[in-house]
């Protein structure tokens, strides 16, 4: 069996009757920009996160860039957010003129410790970025009373979290805004380039749908120097279409999970992901602990199993961040975690005789190590 971690291919070959003709359409009338798809979507998503605005953008990177200059960010406001994620977050921040801030992570959810994060909070503080890692919710409750308590906003990572929830309030609903992105790996991913903005704000909703089309809200009059950082029709049509199977992309992945923790219990030296009581797991990626992850990782990749690392080196330590100062030892949690993840095959389509095989192999190579 050749089992690769992660497999895009048969959910897009699945939908290709119904995206095609659509693109053809587009193809035809070469309505390539805006057009009908792009409202139906917004509205559509919108409505799957239970907010009343979204905006389809660009990618998901640029979506958070347009939240913080819509939220009027300038330069030396101190941003909070995490060193476990994927860089796109800190990115957004540095790029709208933001200073990044880390605190570290609670070591059972690997999201956003709130007690780190109270004291991270200076003077300068302007808002937080709590990352739903992995696709469940980081502890909101916590962080939106912190931020009440010192007048700061709360925007929420969501790229790797369509439709999860915290208790039973959706991702992307209970900050200011939030971010998405349908890079094609994510679990709503688009075939190309989108991310979208969604937010509870009529007035942040508006600033993003000018920033994103050249600072226009009529052709050729600019109120503000904007971007370019529109979603193209060939993607929100594809995402409409992509759109209806998310709810049950996302079951077959909580089945998936289900099955490795089922299967991969009790094994000595392995760290199974938890999951809150409060929390809706949307299972983006399966990640698991253990020592010695570079040789298991090779001895899986030898028996057919390819598997990956979400995120080998934090944030803090990488040479894009030299400046923040911040060396080993900063993030103890996120700094020992990194060292020992290892993220499992897991995608809708995987088979359960696929999982199995996983599963067999990765108890074999663990209890091995032992013996
Ligand atoms: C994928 C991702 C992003 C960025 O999305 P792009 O569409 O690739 O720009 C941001 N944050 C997190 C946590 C992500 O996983």
């Amino acid at each position: 069996m050749q089992i690769p971690w992660i497999d895009i291919r048969q959910q897009n070959a699945a939908l290709r009757d119904e995206i095609l003709p659509l693109w053809d359409e587009i193809l035809t009338e070469a309505q390539f920009v805006g057009g009908k798809h792009l409202e139906a979507f917004e509205r559509e998503f919108a409505a799957a996160c239970g907010v009343p605005h979204c905006c389809a953008v660009s990618n998901g990177t640029d979506a958070l860039r347009l939240i913080f200059h819509g939220l009027g960010v300038q330069p030396g406001d101190e941003i909070i957010t995490v060193p476990n994620t994927f860089i796109a977050t800190t990115e957004a921040i540095v790029q709208a003129g933001g200073s990044v801030v880390f605190v570290d992570v609670d070591p059972e959810t690997y999201t956003m410790d709130p007690v780190a994060l109270e004291s991270a909070i200076t003077p300068r503080t302007r808002g937080i970025v709590p990352v739903h890692l992995y696709g469940q919710t980081a502890d909101m409750d916590p962080i939106i009373e912190i931020a009440q308590r010192h007048g700061l906003w709360v925007v929420e990572d969501a790229a790797q979290a369509h439709l999860a929830e915290y208790k039973g309030r959706r991702a992307g609903s209970m900050g200011i805004a939030s971010a998405f992105s349908f890079y094609p790996g994510k679990n709503l991913g688009a075939c190309g380039e989108a991310g979208a903005v969604a937010t509870t704000s009529k007035e942040l909703a508006e600033r993003v749908r000018i920033l994103r089309d050249h600072g226009q809200a009529t052709k050729y009059y600019h109120e503000v120097n904007g971007y370019n950082n529109r979603c193209d029709a060939l993607q929100t049509a594809a995402l409409r279409v992509k759109l209806k199977y998310l709810p049950q992309w996302n079951e077959r992945r909580r089945d998936v999970a289900a099955q490795y923790l089922n299967q991969l219990s009790g094994i000595d030296g392995l760290v199974l992901p938890t999951v809150h009581p409060d929390r809706l797991h949307v299972w983006h990626l399966f990640v698991v602990q253990l020592e010695d992850r570079d040789r298991v990782h090779e001895e899986l990749k030898e028996r057919g199993v390819s598997t990956s690392f979400h995120y080998p080196l934090p944030l803090h330590l990488q040479r894009a961040y030299i400046d923040l100062g911040c060396g080993r030892g900063s993030f103890p949690v996120t700094e020992a975690m990194a060292e020992r993840l290892l993220t499992l095959p897991l995608f809708p389509e995987i088979t359960k005789e696929e999982v199995s095989f996983v599963c067999d192999q990765l108890t074999d190579i663990v209890a091995g190590a032992r013996v």
